[in-house]
Order: structure tokens, then C-alpha cells, then sequence
């Protein structure tokens, strides 16, 4: 049987194992090493929708998993102070109103807007006006919403620990004091542990975070700066009591040089500032962060550090890694720990059964690269579109060069509402529409095909779309209602 040696036990080093223990396990031997002096990064807490597939795929009960790990539901980001201050708006997880093949929706509306009716673009958008009433339920009558999870990283760590070792994964505890390689191929043999034991393998998995002991130490792979244009470095996170019923959307608050979340779970809320070191102090981030806080802290707040980019090859030699080893891109969208599930599907697609390696690591490392470039530009769009004149930070992020594919997509978007997506893009349409109007881009002209319906069949068809959503909204349970009947975690 192939060995797999997966070094590292965080939410990347356990979502493998568990993928590749419930999917290809009777073909793999797998050994996961993590060390408990080390620790965990303990963050990644906000998700987004496509976790409900790797979870059904995983054979991962939904109900079981929420109760496991005080999760709450999302139906998406509420952005504060993005675009001006004193702005919000929803970044939602729903469709917007219905598209025809010649146009998308928000071109009906803004023909609707130029003739003076149509309301708000987010009176079309089912999840956004259930996450504004705190409303959810899984499903009403016909209606499925589109949603995703706040949880508690630790415990979904345990959670997806316990799968893994029912499903076959050996744990061992220890810390990695050499990764040995071969002298002559450069290939990784084994993971010497400071207690002597020596864990050897066919394919190595480096799940060991920031410190990529693997991909990074012993391969040597670089990384590519992706800091000029997204500059933040740090993050302060801290978790307070819940003062309130949990809403089904994050909160991400900007401030004068950086942004806050909230996330709130069953018992508590995870906070944390992000920041670049070049427009804030360490010092002054906590102040920012702790006077922008409710409900008592329940930990110290933490500080860490991070570099923005990409590991140039994810897959080198024989091994590949997943997580933080492989680069980041700040949590504002949530998208690491989407990353790292997709990580798993393509290597069990693309899985080294054979003689072939090269190829196949090359495929890897095309996919991984275009997936992290097209989520690197919408998570910059944010920064960029922005009218905050108020600090250096905003002018710096307002005025800086952009990538060419970012300025091609405001460009079409600003020239003709024009957006596109394709099954290289993780966000969709109405994710583009919803951001780039939320921060205040307008577009000068868009699509003629709403000229061609009458005012009358315009206006109906959008009253009925939105007349629609209102009643829907109106049959929803709250969100802590929901949550009481569906997971509430065991009392204590
Ligand atoms: C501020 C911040 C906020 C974030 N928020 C989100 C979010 O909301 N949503 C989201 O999707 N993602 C978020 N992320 C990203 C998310 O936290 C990570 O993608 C996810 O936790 C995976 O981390 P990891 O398993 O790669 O690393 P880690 O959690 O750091 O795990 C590394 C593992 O390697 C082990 N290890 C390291 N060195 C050794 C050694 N020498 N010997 C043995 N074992 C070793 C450690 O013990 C640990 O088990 C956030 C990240 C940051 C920094």
C-alpha cells in the first residue's frame, strides 16, 4: 500500500486525512504527525456554500457537525465602511432576481432604476433580505437557501480527527525535528521526530501552516509576494460572549487602516482586526480592536503575522501542500479553508497511482495558481474600490496598480455592467455585482434587452420577483429559532 505521511494536525492537516481516509483509504496507508506543543492556528472560522459539498461528499452528517462545533448559519458578509464611511452593504450567498441568457438581472434593474421604478437591487435577493431579517431555515416549501458556516476552528479540528481515525488515519504526537530527503532524487524519505521515531513515506502532505516545514524548509519551493497589492500582514483575534442572538452573516468592519470581523457562533463571537504593519501599530490595532468590542473578552487577544501570496509550486517532488504552507490570501471573502477542500478533490483526482508524477503535479500546480489568482482579485476589487479618502492607508489602497484581469473586469463592469464567471471562478455574478455595487461603482451604460420588454412587463415581472421573496421571508423562522430546533450544541 502507498505510505501518505501528512505532517500536521490543523483544520488542513485533518480535512485531508479525512478526505483521502474516506475516499481512497483502502488504497493508502496514512499517518497524520501533529504536535500538541505547537499547537494550532485556531483562527478560520467564517466559510463559505461549497463546504456543504465536500461535507456530503465526506459523508459528513450536517447536523452532527454544527452541534460539534457551535456552528451557526451564513448567508453571507455584511460590509461596513467599505466604500464610504457610513455605508453597508450584503455580500450574499443568493442569486440576484432572475437572468435571461442575453443579460443578467442587474441590467433589467438598472433600465427599471433609469425609467424610475425598481426599488433596491437587494429587494431581489432572497438570502440577502433573509440574513437583514435574521431570518434562515434549510428549506422553505420549495425554496432551498444558499448558505455556509460559522464554526469553532479547534473544535472542527477534533471533529474531523475522530472521522479520520475511525476511518483508518494513524495519529502520531510529536514534534518534526528533520524532513529527510534523498541525496540524489531530492524526494522527501522521511519526517524525523525529536522522540527518535522516524516516519517514512511514499508521498508527503505539508499541512504544517505558516511554518511550511516541508514545501517551504526542505524543498526549498518560494513564494510569490502578493503584498503590494494586498498590504495587510497581520491580525489581532480575540473571542468574546455572545450579547446577543447569533445573525446568520459575518460582519466585516473597516476602519481607518485595516477591517474588523465578527463572527458569531451558539456561545460566543470570534473577533479580529487585519492590518498592514506599514499603516498601524501592533499596539494600536489592539486598542482599535478592544474598543470596538461587545460582550467581555474570553481569551487574550493573539497576534499573528502572515505574507500574503502564493507557494510557487503547491506540488513538488513528493509532496504536495495544503493550507497555510501553501499561501494566503486574508480571511475577508473566507475562502482558505475552501481552498483547502478543493486542494483535496484535485489531488484525489489527480492522485499519483502510477509511474507518472511530473505531469500530473504539473496539472496540480496550473489549477491551484489560476483558483488563488482569481480569488486574489476579487478580495483586492475591495480595497480598490473605495471613495475613503480619511487615512493613508485608503489613499494608498484607492490609488495603487491593480492586476491586468482586475482592471479588465472593472472596466467591462464600469463601461457596460458586464460581469462574467466560468468554472474558473470561485465567486459568481451576482458576487461581483453585489461588491462592485456595494462599493459604489456604477456602470455608465449596460445591456439593451431590458429596453425591449414594455414598462409594464418590467415592472411586473420585478414586482413579482420581489413580492416573492417578501412573503418567503415573512414563512422563515429566526435564525435562533432555527439553530434551537436543528443543532443546539448539549447544554454544558
Ligand atoms: C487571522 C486569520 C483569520 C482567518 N480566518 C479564516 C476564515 O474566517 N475562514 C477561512 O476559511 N480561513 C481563515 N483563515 C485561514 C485558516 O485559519 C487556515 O486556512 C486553516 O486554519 C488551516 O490552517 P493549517 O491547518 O494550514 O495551519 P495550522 O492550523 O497552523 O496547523 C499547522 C499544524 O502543523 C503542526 N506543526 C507545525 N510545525 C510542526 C512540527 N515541527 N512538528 C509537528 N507538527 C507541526 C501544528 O502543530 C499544527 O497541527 C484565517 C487565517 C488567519 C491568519
Amino acid at each position: 500500500m502507498m505510505k501518505v505521511v501528512i505532517a500536521g494536525g490543523g483544520t488542513a492537516g485533518w480535512l485531508t486525512a479525512c478526505g483521502l481516509a474516506t475516499r481512497l483509504g483502502g488504497l493508502l496507508d496514512i499517518t497524520l504527525v501533529e504536535s500538541d506543543a505547537i499547537g494550532t492556528i485556531g483562527v478560520g472560522e467564517a466559510t463559505i456554500p461549497p463546504m456543504r459539498n465536500f461535507h456530503q461528499i465526506m459523508n459528513i452528517d450536517e447536523q452532527a457537525f454544527m452541534r460539534a462545533t457551535q456552528a451557526t448559519f451564513k448567508l453571507g458578509i455584511v460590509f461596513e465602511n467599505w466604500g464610504n464611511i457610513g455605508d453597508s452593504y450584503i455580500h450574499s450567498f443568493g442569486e440576484i432576481g432572475q437572468r435571461s441568457w442575453m443579460a443578467e438581472f442587474h441590467e433589467f434593474w438598472l433600465e427599471a432604476r433609469s425609467q424610475g421604478f425598481g426599488g433596491s437591487l437587494e429587494d431581489y435577493c432572497l438570502e440577502l433580505k433573509a440574513a437583514k431579517a435574521g431570518k434562515f431555515a434549510t428549506n422553505v416549501q420549495k425554496t432551498k437557501l444558499n448558505y455556509a458556516f460559522h464554526l469553532d476552528a479547534t473544535r472542527y479540528a477534533k471533529f474531523l480527527r475522530q472521522i479520520s481515525e475511525d476511518a483508518g488515519v494513524r495519529r502520531v504526537e510529536g514534534k518534526i525535528s528533520e524532513v529527510r530527503t534523498h541525496p540524489e532524487t531530492g524526494d522527501i524519505k522521511a519526517l524525523l521526530l525529536e522522540d527518535g521515531q522516524l516516519l517514512e513515506g511514499d508521498l508527503f502532505i505539508d499541512c504544517t501552516g505558516f511554518r511550511a516545514l516541508l514545501i517551504g524548509d526542505a524543498l526549498n519551493v518560494g513564494y510569490e509576494d502578493w503584498s503590494h497589492w494586498l498590504t495587510s500582514d497581520s491580525a489581532i483575534a480575540v473571542q468574546t460572549e455572545a450579547t446577543e442572538p447569533p445573525p446568520p452573516y459575518t460582519r466585516s468592519i473597516a476602519h481607518a487602516s485595516g477591517w474588523q470581523w465578527r463572527i458569531p457562533l451558539q456561545s460566543r463571537v470570534g473577533n479580529g482586526i487585519v492590518y498592514s504593519s506599514r499603516f498601524l501599530s501592533d499596539d494600536e490595532a489592539k486598542h482599535t480592536l478592544t474598543s470596538n468590542l461587545t460582550g467581555e473578552m474570553l481569551t487574550e487577544p493573539r497576534l499573528l503575522k502572515f505574507a500574503t501570496g502564493r507557494r510557487l509550486q503547491a506540488w513538488s517532488k513528493n509532496c504536495i501542500s495544503l493550507g497555510l504552507s501553501s499561501g494566503f490570501l486574508e480571511p475577508l471573502e473566507s475562502t482558505s479553508i475552501h481552498m483547502v477542500m478543493t486542494g483535496i478533490f484535485r489531488l484525489i483526482r489527480l492522485f499519483p497511482f502510477g509511474q507518472d508524477r511530473d505531469s500530473l503535479a504539473r496539472r496540480f500546480n496550473d489549477e491551484t495558481r489560476v483558483e488563488m489568482e482569481s480569488v486574489r482579485d476579487f478580495i483586492i476589487l475591495h480595497y480598490k474600490q473605495t471613495n475613503r479618502t480619511d487615512s493613508d492607508f485608503w489613499n494608498a489602497c484607492r490609488t495603487m496598480d491593480i492586476p491586468d484581469s482586475l482592471a479588465h473586469r472593472i472596466e467591462l463592469f464600469k463601461k457596460n455592467a458586464y460581469v462574467w464567471s466560468d468554472d474558473t471562478n470561485l465567486f459568481r455574478i451576482a458576487s461581483w455585482v453585489q461588491v462592485m455595487m456595494g462599493q459604489g461603482l456604477e456602470p455608465l451604460e449596460y445591456h439593451g434587452a431590458g429596453k425591449l420588454m414594455s414598462t409594464q412587463a418590467l415592472q411586473q415581472s420585478l414586482s413579482e420577483i420581489k413580492n416573492s421573496i417578501d412573503k418567503t421571508v415573512q414563512q422563515l423562522p429566526t435564525h435562533q429559532d432555527f439553530i434551537e430546533h436543528y443543532c443546539a450544541m448539549p447544554p454544558g
